[in-house]
């Protein structure tokens, strides 16, 4: 895929857009979704260029990729997520993604509907 450096996520990157930070490191932003489906709803981001899953795992380092998924821990660590959660990544067109920077959704806080997505 392409990569579109002026998708939503790009620029909230760039700091040309705000969102309501949660934590970062050299290599993720999380944030809470601008319109949350659960309680919690967190969007773990790489820092990197990457349209989508397939590139992240295809094309990130190892440092990044360990980065990213350190970031996913954090969140589950620091907020309400006891009781479980759900990790949603939506991907191209079938998938339902709307936002063409790889994310991933975290949903937590109560008990999800099992054909829920984000
Ligand atoms: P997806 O449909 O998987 O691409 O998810 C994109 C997500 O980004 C959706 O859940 C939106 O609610 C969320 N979103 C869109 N714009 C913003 C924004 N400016 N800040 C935070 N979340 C956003």
């Amino acid at each position: 895929m392409k990569y579109d450096d002026n998708n939503i996520f790009a620029r909230i990157l760039r700091g040309d857009l705000p969102c309501q930070k949660i934590s970062e490191n050299e290599y993720y932003l999380a944030f809470h979704d601008l319109y949350p489906r659960a309680p919690v709803h967190v969007l773990i981001i790489p820092k990197g260029p990457y349209g989508d899953a397939f590139d992240f795992h295809n094309q990130a380092t190892p440092d990044e990729i360990v980065g990213l998924y350190k970031g996913v821990n954090s969140v589950i660590e620091n907020l309400e997520t006891s009781e479980g959660y759900r990790l949603i990544s939506n991907t191209g067109h079938h998938g339902g993604q709307e936002v063409p920077h790889y994310h991933i959704h975290l949903l937590a806080g109560q008990k999800l509907n099992k054909h829920s997505i984000a």
